[in-house]
C-alpha cells in the first residue's frame, strides 16, 4: 500500500532514500517540490529523473485534505471546511487584515477540554491530527490563494488544544517554519494558543521558537476552574509560575488571551486583578468580547465596559488590545468553530 509522503519526517525520508541507494540531497529536492513549489504530483519534479519518480509513486502518493465546504464571511473571512481521509472534518479560518492574511489552524478533531464557553469542547475529543494533517490546512489554503505569500501568520486557535497533541504540533511546526525546505513562516508569526497545559508549555519553549498564547479568561480558580476546567489540574498559580519559567525569546512577550463575558469577568476590579497577576511577567493582553452563538449561555459586554477593562490594562502599562472577531456571520469567529459536519 502507498504511504503519503508528508506522514514521514526529514529523517525517515532520508532513511527510505538510503535504503534505495539514492543521494541524501534528494530528501531535500523533494521536500522543496511539496512544500516550497507545492508540487502535488510527482511528474511536475522536473529535477527527478523519471524513473526515480515512478519508484516515488510506486511508495507513495502526495496526500491533500479535500475542501468540502468553503464560506466567505461579510467580512470577506473565509472558512474552509477540510474533509480528512477518514471522513472526519475539521475547519480553517482565513482573516484578511490590513496587508497580510492569518489563518487560524486546528490541531485536533473536537476537543477533551470542554470550555465552557467554547462549540469544539462541546463534543468532546474524536481523534488528534496528524502533523500533515496540521500542515495540509495551511498548505491548502495557500495553494488557494491568488497572493499566496500574503499569507504570513499562523495562529493555532481553531479546533482542538494544540498542546494535547504536542508531537504532531512540533512536528507540524518544524514543517510550517523550516526556511531552507518547509514552508518558511517566520517562528515569530506563528502564536500557539493554550488553555493551560502547564508542562507542555515548558517543552514548547525548549523544542521551539513560536509564540505562546494562554487563554487565561477569569482571575479567580474557583471562576476560572468552572470556565475551564483544566485549571483544576493547572490552577492560576502553577500556570503563572510556567508562565515566569518560560523561556522567552529575547524582545518578545507573552500573550494572554481574556475573553470578556457580560457581567461575569468584566467588572474593573477584575481588570485590575488581571494585571496585578500579570505584572511580574513580560506579557501582554488581548481582550476578546465573547461572541455569542445561538443557544450560548454567555453575553458580550458592552462597548462601553469593554472599554473600561482595557483602560486598566493600558493605566497598569500594559499592551493590551480589543481584538474584535472577524467571520461572525459563518461561525469562524474564536470558540464558534465546530465539526458540524463529522
Ligand atoms: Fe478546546 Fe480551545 Fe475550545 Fe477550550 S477553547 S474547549 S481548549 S478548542
Amino acid at each position: 500500500m502507498r504511504q503519503k509522503l508528508q506522514s514521514l519526517t526529514r529523517e525517515e525520508l532520508l532513511q527510505w532514500l538510503d535504503l534505495h541507494g539514492e543521494k541524501p540531497f534528494r530528501a531535500h529536492q523533494i521536500l522543496n517540490w511539496i512544500y516550497v513549489r507545492m508540487a502535488d504530483d510527482f511528474d511536475q519534479m522536473s529535477d527527478l529523473s523519471k524513473p526515480f519518480r515512478q519508484v516515488l509513486a510506486e511508495h507513495f502518493y502526495i496526500g491533500r485534505l479535500a475542501v468540502a465546504q468553503e464560506m466567505v464571511s461579510a467580512d470577506a473571512t473565509r472558512k474552509f471546511l477540510f474533509r480528512l481521509e477518514d471522513g472526519h472534518t475539521v475547519e480553517s479560518v482565513l482573516i484578511p487584515e490590513r496587508d497580510h492574511y492569518t489563518l487560524c489552524v486546528s490541531s485536533q478533531v473536537g476537543c477533551a477540554q470542554g470550555c465552557r464557553f467554547c462549540l469544539t469542547g462541546q463534543g468532546g475529543l474524536i481523534r488528534n491530527l496528524t502533523s500533515s494533517e496540521i500542515v495540509g490546512q495551511v498548505w491548502e489554503v495557500r495553494k488557494h490563494l491568488v497572493h499566496p505569500t500574503y499569507l504570513t501568520n499562523l495562529v493555532f486557535m481553531g479546533m482542538g488544544e494544540p498542546l494535547a497533541n504536542y508531537n504532531a504540533l512540533v512536528q507540524a511546526i518544524q514543517v510550517l517554519t523550516n526556511s531552507d525546505w518547509g514552508m518558511k513562516f517566520a517562528t515569530r508569526r506563528v502564536t500557539i494558543s493554550t488553555a493551560g497545559l502547564a508542562p507542555r508549555l515548558l517543552d514548547l519553549g525548549r523544542d521551539t521558537r513560536v509564540n505562546p498564547a494562554i487563554s487565561f479568561n477569569a482571575v479567580t480558580d474557583d471562576m476560572r476552574s468552572e470556565l475551564m476546567p483544566i485549571n483544576r489540574k493547572y490552577p492560576i498559580e502553577q500556570l503563572l509560575d510556567t508562565c515566569r519559567r518560560y523561556p522567552l525569546v529575547k524582545g518578545r512577550k507573552l500573550t494572554f488571551e481574556y475573553i470578556l463575558f457580560q457581567g461575569l469577568n468584566d467588572h474593573p476590579d477584575q481588570a485590575r486583578k488581571l494585571a496585578k497577576l500579570l505584572a511580574p511577567l513580560k506579557a501582554k493582553i488581548n481582550l476578546i468580547p465573547f461572541n455569542p452563538y445561538p443557544g450560548s449561555e454567555f453575553q458580550r459586554p458592552s462597548e462601553e465596559r469593554i472599554q473600561a477593562f482595557q483602560a486598566v490594562l493600558i493605566a497598569k502599562h500594559f499592551t493590551s488590545v480589543v481584538r474584535y472577531s472577524k467571520g461572525l456571520d459563518i461561525m469562524a469567529a474564536c470558540g464558534q468553530l465546530r465539526a458540524q459536519h463529522s
